[in-house]
């Protein structure tokens, strides 16, 4: 495969809006992988290292956004294998403790309402940050083992409100096979809600077919969290796989992972929240990346991802923050920029705006008695 066979003008139309055709064409070895970028001899032959460890996989429209000329492009940053990758001291294979945190196969439980089921493990392309790096398989997809014992578990246990599929990427399954599983899902009754999390709409938008919406509308209330995390990804036809799944009724929301040399600038994250919202896609979450092994040169700091939610708040819509968040072993933990609310005094506490002006409202103590004004 060569340059040709990475451009929407090139490809019959019938090949490039068909989703399998992309899954077919994958880029997954370092021969194909020079047609899309320009890496210099001794680079390829470092990098064989780096794919005997962490395959490559990128579906030709996600390899249709890379810049040809620009070794920093922000796409090609996300799924180009890097000899950065192997070069790792401080990385863990496992940082979420998620083997140990399972109660059934298939199945993480962190929260008592809700849970993370895999019901694949592959993804269409393999993104270079990824935190489920250690389980990277160049093995053909197809569902995990045991998926029907799991959804036993899962009815057995009522506590379970929320059911968060997730992989690999579940949208990498085929149509009757998902369709098979929220069939099993929505028949247990304490089940609320479905939540499905997918990059499908960012690195295949092929994939949101209007059958796969027509299936996916039938078992509400579910809800997709996608995964955008720069502003060259919402490109048209993103725009339009995302409008296809609202239509169907089904709300929108962005996890993305805050990267450096991606997206860890204020500048580039207001420009990818003020598109998602316009897309109708609510930020959810910005994660700070990982501890985990092959993904150093991806790290910022946790004060750098409060820096740029910090000069978020208060300069676009109020909808269009995410949360940071550090994910524990224990669970998402939610950091605010140190703005808010800074101290007691009195009657009163003392406010910080977004204008970094002070306000002083008034807020008596808990027993309601107003003893007067702070100097009392
Ligand atoms: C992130 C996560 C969830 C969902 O968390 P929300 O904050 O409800 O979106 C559930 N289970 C596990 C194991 C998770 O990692
Ligand atoms: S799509 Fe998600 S799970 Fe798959 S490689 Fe990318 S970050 Fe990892």
């Amino acid at each position: 495969m060569c340059r040709r066979l990475i451009s929407s003008e090139k490809v019959p139309a019938e090949s490039w809006n068909d989703w399998r055709w992309h899954i077919r064409n994958r880029i997954t070895t370092l021969d194909e992988l020079r047609c899309v970028v320009a890496p210099d001899e001794d680079e390829t032959e470092r990098l064989r290292r780096v794919v005997a460890r962490f395959p490559l996989s990128i579906t030709p429209y996600y390899a249709s956004l890379i810049d040809f000329d620009d070794r920093q492009c922000p796409i090609r940053r996300q799924v180009v294998p890097s000899v950065e990758e192997i070069e790792d001291p401080d990385g863990v294979e496992d940082p979420l403790g998620e083997v140990e945190q399972s109660p059934a196969q298939n199945v993480i439980q962190i929260y008592p309402d809700r849970v993370a089921l895999t019901v694949v493990t592959q993804c269409p392309v393999f993104c270079r940050f990824c935190f489920r790096k250690r389980l990277f398989s160049t093995t053909r997809g197809g569902a995990v083992r045991g998926l029907e014992k799991t959804i036993e578990y899962i009815r057995g246990t009522p506590q379970i409100k929320d059911v968060l599929v997730t992989g690999g990427d579940p949208l990498i399954a085929s149509d009757s096979f998902l369709e098979r599983l929220l069939r099993s899902l929505r028949s247990i009754p304490h089940v609320e809600i479905i939540r499905i999390g997918t990059r499908a709409p960012v690195v295949l938008p092929q994939r949101i077919t209007p059958r796969l919406c027509a299936i996916l509308s039938r078992y509400h209330p579910l809800w997709v969290n996608t995964h955008f995390n720069h502003p060259k990804e919402l490109t048209p036809e993103a725009r339009e796989a995302c409008d296809r799944l609202l239509r169907a009724g089904i709300p929108l929301g962005n996890q993305s992972v805050l990267l450096k040399g991606v997206n860890d600038d204020p500048e580039t994250m207001r420009e990818l929240v003020r598109g998602l919202v316009r897309m109708r896609v609510r930020p959810y979450y910005l994660f700070q990346c990982h501890l985990v092994r092959g993904t150093r040169h991806f790290r910022t700091t946790i004060e750098q991802g409060l820096r740029i939610t910090g000069a978020l708040r208060g300069h676009v819509s109020g909808i269009a923050n995410p949360l940071f968040v550090v994910d524990t072993p224990d669970g998402k933990v939610p950091l605010l920029p140190r703005r808010g609310l800074k101290r007691r005094e009195g009657d009163y506490v003392v406010l910080e705006t977004f204008k970094r002006t002070e306000w002083r409202e008034y807020n008596p103590t808990a027993d309601g008695q107003r003893k007067g004004r702070e100097d009392h």
